[in-house]
C-alpha cells in the first residue's frame, strides 16, 4: 500500500520545464522529504498532488486509488502561511478555520494539545512567537484528523527556537502514525526528521528511498559535492 504514488509527472510553465517525468512512492507512516534547492520543483509537485495545479503529463494515486474528493479529505495541508487574525486568540482562530474548512469544532482542543499550545490557547495570536504561530498553522492543518499531512517548507522563515519546535512537532506526529510529506531545501532538516526522501534537481528526480540508504549512496555523495 502507498499513500501517494507518482508516475511520470511533468509540468511546464511556458518555456520553463518545472517537472520532468517524476515518479516515486510514499510509504504509509513515513516522514517523506522532498528535498531540492529553490526552483527544483518542490512546490509545483505539492501543488499537483493537492489539486491546486494540473500536471501536463503523468498520473498519481492516493491510497492506491485515483485521486478523489473523498480521499483528499484524509489529507491536511499547509502550503502557504494561513491568514490568522492577530487580535483573536489561538482558539478563536481555530474556530474560524474549522468553520471555513467545515471541520468539527470538537477537534480544536485536541489539535491545540497535539501542537503543545493548550496553555496559551486563550492568548492573542499577535503575542505568539514565530514557532508558536507555525505550530498553530500545523494545528489548523490537523483539523478533521487527517492521516496524512503535506507541509511546504514548514520551517522557512522561523528563528532557531521555532525551527526546533516545528521539527519536534513533526516527529511527534509521525510517532502517532501520521504520514507526513514535507518539502525542504535543507539536507540537515531531512536528515533530522525524515525517514524517506526524494531528491529533485531542476525538476528531475535524482534519487529516492529511505534516507539512510539514499544519503549513503555513492552517486548522492558525488551529487552533493562542492559543485552542487
Ligand atoms: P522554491 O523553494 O523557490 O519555491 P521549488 O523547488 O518549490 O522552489 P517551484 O516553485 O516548483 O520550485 O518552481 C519550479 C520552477 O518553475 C522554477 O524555475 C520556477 O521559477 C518556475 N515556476 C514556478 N511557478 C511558476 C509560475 N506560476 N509561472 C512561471 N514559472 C513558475
Amino acid at each position: 500500500m502507498s499513500i501517494l504514488s507518482l508516475h511520470n509527472i511533468s509540468k511546464r510553465y511556458g518555456a520553463i520545464q518545472a517537472l520532468s517525468g517524476v515518479s516515486f512512492e510514499v510509504p504509509p507512516g513515513s516522514v517523506f522529504g522532498i528535498l531540492g534547492p529553490n526552483g527544483s520543483g518542490k512546490t509545483t509537485l505539492l501543488g499537483i498532488v493537492t489539486d491546486v495545479l494540473k500536471a501536463d503529463e503523468g498520473t498519481y494515486s492516493l491510497f492506491d486509488a485515483p485521486p478523489a474528493g473523498r480521499l483528499r479529505r484524509q489529507i491536511g495541508t499547509l502550503l502557504e502561511t494561513p491568514n490568522f487574525y492577530h487580535y483573536l486568540t489561538a482558539c478563536q482562530n481555530l474556530q474560524v478555520a474549522a468553520a471555513i474548512k467545515q471541520k468539527p469544532e470538537q477537534d480544536i482542543s485536541r489539535v491545540l494539545e497535539i501542537a503543545g499550545l493548550t496553555a496559551r490557547q486563550h492568548s492573542r495570536f499577535k503575542t505568539y512567537s514565530l514557532g508558536m504561530k507555525q505550530r498553530l498553522a500545523i494545528a489548523s492543518a490537523l483539523l478533521g484528523d487527517p492521516g496524512v499531512l503535506i507541509l511546504d517548507e514548514p520551517t522557512n522563515g522561523l528563528d532557531p527556537a521555532g525551527i526546533a519546535e516545528v521539527r519536534e512537532l513533526v516527529l511527534r506526529l509521525a510517532e502517532t502514525g501520521k504520514t507526513i510529506i514535507l518539502a525542504s531545501h535543507l539536507l540537515d532538516e531531512v536528515e533530522k526528521v525524515c525517514s524517506h526522501v526524494a531528491i529533485l534537481q531542476k525538476g528531475k528526480l535524482l534519487l529516492s528511498g529511505p534516507v539512510n540508504e539514499v544519503l549513503a549512496r555513492e552517486d548522492y555523495v558525488e551529487l552533493s559535492g562542492p559543485d552542487n
